[in-house]
């Protein structure tokens, strides 16, 4: 990532929430204050961005005095057509608009650079209001078109092959900075490309979404309702590294994205040594819960695999998958490590690859090799490494950006 800050390494224990310090200033806590931003003393701002649309009607009951309709009003403006200030919301009464410019704000990044590579990835660098920087990546293939967006700003669980991990967890990024990533993305759009649209969002950008999994499972509310951008759950992913409290409480939304593992290891020393969370959730007890994700017809989880040469690429770890993965309905994402500096692995040769591949297969699991996207913009900075398949062209899904 191009985020400059250094690290201060103070992990959260990953299973359980961040400390508060790691909350954002717009992580709401309920409907009645769901966000607010403003010195001590003075009357917190509800960010309009971050209310479902339940929430939204909520507010405008007991926050405005208003009739329920005037918060479904409110949400369509800001989600659907993305309004930025109350001014433009043209169908309330005056007196309404007049008293959100006093109580509330709207969420809004601001785009302070983009990249764009030769491959047709782009690379937006957003600032939150506090002046952190995030990024958001889209990645064409096709007709498709995914974007990646971050939950968090650094990261605290250390991953050893990620360059975000180094950072550290600075905070959780809020509700609405997690769907605004999509809105400046769906505006930059329609200034530079107004015949394209965003076909999948995954969370596979910087941060574990599991580990701020309030905001992201309102984040996911929110993109998914009809009033607002309206993606299909079946066009998103949420991937992690295995929080298994947080597999289990995405299994449990009553609307449930698509659920990527970020695997990496076919046993626990191995995995233990490059993913520290697997000392909190071993493989096994990883599995178990992915196999009690409550899955739809014709759906699948992913699973990401990292080739690092000499550590997880052998012929037999690609056995020890298949007796691990077969029992699930699955698909496997191989991985050749993309260098980047200061990591201690390489990436294994073209013949390793292609004979893990190739025992992953006759092992039974459908084995999908990526291929990076964005090399030229650094689009694969800390887990953003950003593929998509060389031979799975049907798909076209991003996955994999645990490297
Ligand atoms: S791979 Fe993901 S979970 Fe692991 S340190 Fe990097 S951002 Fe965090």
């Amino acid at each position: 990532m191009s985020v400059t800050s250094k690290p201060e390494h103070a992990p959260a224990a990953p299973d359980q929430a961040p400390p508060e310090s790691a909350e954002s200033p717009g992580s709401p806590a309920s409907a009645k204050s769901p966000n607010s931003e403003k010195s001590p003393g003075s009357p917190k701002l509800i960010d309009l961005k971050a209310l479902t649309y339940d929430e939204a009607a909520s507010v405008a009951e007991s926050e405005l005095g208003e009739p329920r309709f005037r918060g479904e009003q409110i949400f369509r403006w800001v989600h659907g057509r993305r309004a930025a200030s109350p001014a433009e919301m043209s169908d309330l009464p005056k007196r309404v608009r007049a008293e959100l410019e006093g109580a509330a704000r709207i969420e809004r990044l601001a785009v302070d650079q983009v990249q764009r590579s030769a491959d047709g990835t782009r690379k937006l660098r957003l600032l939150t209001s506090d002046g952190r920087a995030i990024e958001t990546v889209l990645i064409p293939d096709g007709d498709k078109l995914t974007q990646c967006i971050s939950s968090q700003v650094g990261c605290a669980l250390d991953c050893q092959f990620c360059a975000t991990a180094k950072m550290g967890l600075l905070r959780n990024l809020g509700v609405g900075e997690i769907v605004d990533q999509v809105y400046r993305a769906l505006d930059f759009l329609a200034a530079e490309e107004p015949d394209r649209r965003i076909t999948n969002i995954v969370y596979m950008g910087m941060g574990e979404p599991l580990h701020n999994f309030k905001a992201v499972s309102r984040s996911l509310d929110i993109l998914m309702h009809e009033h607002g951008a309206n993606f299909s759950h079946r066009r998103i992913t949420v991937s992690t590294v295995g929080l298994v409290p947080g597999i289990r409480k995405l299994g449990a939304l009553p609307v449930r994205p698509n659920l990527a593992v970020s695997l990496n290891a076919s046993s626990d020393a191995v995995r233990d040594e490059i993913m520290p969370i697997n000392r909190r959730f071993p493989i096994a007890e990883l599995l178990r819960a992915v196999r009690e994700f409550p899955l739809e017809k014709r759906r699948s989880i992913t699973f990401e695999y990292v080739l690092l040469a000499g550590k997880n690429d052998s012929v037999d770890d690609a056995v020890r998958l298949g007796k691990l993965l077969r029992p699930i309905r699955c698909k496997l994402n191989v991985i050749p490590w993309n260098p980047h500096p200061g990591a201690p692995y390489e990436r294994p040769s073209p013949e390793a690859i292609e004979a893990f591949q190739q025992e992953a297969r006759r092992q039974g699991l459908p084995t999908y090799l990526r291929t990076p996207r964005g090399d030229d913009i650094d689009a694969a900075c800390g887990q953003l490494a950003n593929r998509t398949r060389d031979d799975d062209p049907g798909a076209g899904e991003l996955v994999s950006l645990r490297t």
